[in-house]
């Protein structure tokens, strides 16, 4: 008998991590507005999978490190900003699956080290700092050996692991959702995991990428670039970055603060809460119509919360 094997099944250690993943529930949300526009909202509570290897992060790792694990690397390579949830996430897992892991910060070494990058180092990452122009340059190199430079047994992840075997886990997502629904709403940093859920979801769907950068008309070109077919059913919307990446105001913050209050679920401000901030807002400006279920993605990333003691 042959049968064909998953990833979990072939390496041990990635299947105890995932053994010991929380269950992504959906949520529905109440709200009077919602109500109101007979809109359904639900969120898929991929914060709840793990404290730090939180939501899409985990997604979109599971299949490079099994690619990883297959090539017998012993180190992964990525890049992010000195609040990254993807290198949290991959330094956090480094450490867990025995991997040795590099991080290259975008910016100075910051003084002191924020606690994203202190706890990445903690588990053992080593930092290497870049200046903006060379991290820049370092966007352009998407293969996993591509990165110039790289050792025999060195593993390079693209910025926010952009890559097709990221949109495999980001599958396993969207066959999770057990029920009906008409649109699919996500944060978009690089656009990846958005490229994942058109991937993966009927095309008679759509799905909302809500830009958590300011100038992000990029992502129209990466998302595609991700994807083998013209997508149809994708809408990028960009009036939600409230200023520019990880800016918050008091708007945002207080819209934040009530949602947790009556939801019981917590968000941050980088991502999920300009998300959600903008679905309501579009839910009264008739966008949404009536009838329609919303599915919207709790992609996680709480611990950037620290970034915010107001918040
Ligand atoms: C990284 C991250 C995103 C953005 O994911 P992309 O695939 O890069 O678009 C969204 N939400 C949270 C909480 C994240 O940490």
């Amino acid at each position: 008998m042959h049968s064909i094997k998953r990833p979990t099944d072939i390496f041990p250690e990635l299947h105890r991590l995932e053994q010991s993943l929380g269950r992504s529930i959906l949520t529905k949300i109440e709200h009077p507005l919602l109500t109101h526009h007979a809109v359904e909202l639900w969120l898929k509570r991929d914060d709840l999978l793990h404290p730090i290897i939180s939501g899409n992060k985990w997604r979109k790792l599971k299949y490079i490190l099994a690619d990883a694990l297959s090539l017998d690397s012993n180190t992964l390579i990525s890049m992010g900003g000195a609040y990254s949830n993807h290198l949290h996430a991959l330094a956090y897992t480094g450490k867990i699956l025995g991997l040795k892991t590099i991080g290259i910060i975008r910016g100075e070494h910051p003084e002191p080290l924020t606690p994203t990058l202190l706890e990445m180092k903690h588990w053992g990452m080593e930092l290497r700092f870049v200046s903006r122009s060379d991290y820049r340059q370092l966007r352009g190199y998407k293969h996993w050996n591509s990165l110039p430079g790289i050792k025999p047994n060195q593993y390079w992840l693209p910025e926010g692991g952009a890559s097709g075997l990221a949109l495999k886990g980001i599958a396993e997502l969207v066959a999770e959702i057990d029920m009906p629904y008409d649109v699919i709403c996500v944060a978009c940093g690089t656009g990846t995991t958005m490229a994942g859920l058109i991937n993966a979801v009927n095309p008679q769907k759509s799905v909302l990428g809500f830009a958590a950068l300011k100038n992000a008309g990029f992502l129209q070109a990466d998302v595609q670039s991700l994807l083998a077919d013209n997508f149809h059913n994708g809408v990028i919307i960009h009036d939600y970055h409230f200023g520019g990446f990880a800016e918050c105001n008091d708007t945002l913050a207080s819209f934040m603060k009530t949602f947790t209050k009556e939801n019981f679920i917590p968000l941050e401000p980088v991502y999920t809460g300009k998300m959600l901030y903008g679905i309501f807002d579009l839910l009264t400006k008739g966008y949404f119509k009536p009838g329609q279920r919303i599915i919207a993605v709790h992609t996680g990333g709480l611990q950037g919360n620290r970034g915010y003691p107001d918040v």
